[in-house]
């Protein structure tokens, strides 16, 4: 089984997509995650995709087809996987196709621009991989991670105008794989406001 996750950034795609994980046991492919792997550790990858993910803007779709293709050859991937973050233009859609990987559904999570400019504005992180939210998680001491007291810092592509930058890239650039997979009767959509646990149960009767 092949699932994608469709949404505009901060919908809580990843958040969804670790519950999924954990409920149908499939690994999660977030090529998020991979780019910014790959830019910690300065691969050819990474420091290609670098500028691009900094400033909130879609990293060449060979780039992001080549970090997936190595992520799944990884051993884990044979039995199926949850697609975080893939595809986010036609092209790519239109590359998983031909690569023969049919997602047998695509599930859009739905969420109101000015929630998530509030989710993301808040967000705080830190190097160990804690994350908080100034108000909905607040760390126990201003700025400093609970778990490794290290400094919090807001991740670049979090700031304010690089959050509205990436949500007119979604509108414009991935917002229409809905029209995609929905034309090849594979769309399914819900809601993704209110608390994680609301969300999962919508999205767990979706799969169902
Ligand atoms: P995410 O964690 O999914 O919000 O991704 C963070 C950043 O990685 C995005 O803002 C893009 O710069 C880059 N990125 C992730 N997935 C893709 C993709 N499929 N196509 C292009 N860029 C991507």
């Amino acid at each position: 089984m092949v699932l994608i996750l469709l949404g505009a950034p901060g919908s809580g795609k990843g958040t969804q997509a670790a519950m999924i994980s954990q409920k149908l046991a499939l690994p999660v492919i977030s090529t998020g995650d991979i780019l910014r792997a790959a830019i910690r550790d300065k691969t050819d990858i990474g420091v290609k995709a670098k500028s691009f993910v900094d400033e909130g803007k879609l990293v060449p779709d060979e780039i992001v087809a080549e970090a997936l293709r190595q992520r799944l050859e990884g051993g884990d991937c044979a039995g199926g996987y949850i697609l975080d973050g893939f595809p986010r233009t036609i092209p790519q859609a239109e590359l998983l196709e031909e690569l023969g990987i049919s997602p047998q559904t695509a599930l859009s999570i739905e969420v109101p621009d000015s929630d998530i400019e509030h989710r993301m504005g808040g967000r705080r992180v830190c190097a160990c991989g804690a994350v908080f939210h100034l108000t909905h998680k607040p760390p126990k001491a201003e700025g400093v991670c609970d778990i490794c007291s290290c400094t919090l810092i807001q991740r670049a592509d979090d700031k304010p105008e690089t959050v509205r930058e990436r949500l007119r890239i979604y509108h414009e650039q991935s917002e229409p794989l809905k029209g995609f997979y929905e034309r090849l009767g594979r769309l399914k959509c819900v809601v993704g406001s209110g608390s994680v646990e609301e969300t999962n149960r919508r999205v767990m009767d979706a799969l169902a």
